[in-house]
């Protein structure tokens, strides 16, 4: 497998409680460097945009609103096999199925406020960094 990157984002949930530096510790403890980083605060636009995939879901708007409810981090993570490593270091959506030392298990209030996101595809992660960093901001 080749070096590949990721999108992630900790949520506002964990950024509220203070958890960037035990999240950024996981993941950089799993392998995955940190190859670029910023904290913002998502417009309504842009979260819609994000989650445009669950537009139909009942709980799209409740999503939108959460993250757009206080400050996160987006991150690009770079390493091997990178996509399935980090959902792996995520752990299931629903931290109650979340596996043992994830960080949805670790850190993650419910289903909803679930702490970070991870791309689920290769093709998704290229769109996703695409839509909050330039090439110029990642430095491998
Ligand atoms: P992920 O890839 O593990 O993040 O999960 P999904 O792509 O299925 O869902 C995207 C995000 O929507 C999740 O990370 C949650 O923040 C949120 N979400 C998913 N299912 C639910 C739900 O049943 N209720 C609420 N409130 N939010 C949900």
């Amino acid at each position: 497998m080749a070096i590949q990157r990721t999108f992630s984002i900790i949520k506002p949930d964990a950024t509220a409680r203070n958890l960037t530096g035990a999240i950024n510790k996981v993941i950089e403890e799993a392998g995955l460097r940190i190859v670029a980083q910023r904290r913002i605060l998502m417009t309504e636009g842009q979260a819609k945009r994000f989650y445009e995939v669950h537009a139909e879901r009942p709980f799209y708007g409740e999503l939108v609103e959460f993250m757009t409810s206080g400050p996160v981090v987006v991150q690009v993570l770079e390493g091997e096999d990178a996509v399935a490593k980090y959902r792996e270091v995520m752990g299931a959506t629903n931290p109650e199925e979340a596996a043992d030392g994830t960080i949805r298990k670790l850190y993650a209030n419910s289903i909803g406020e679930n702490s970070v996101h991870g791309s689920d595809s290769p093709e998704n992660a290229e769109m996703e960094i695409r839509q909050f960093f330039s090439q110029a901001d990642i430095i491998g």
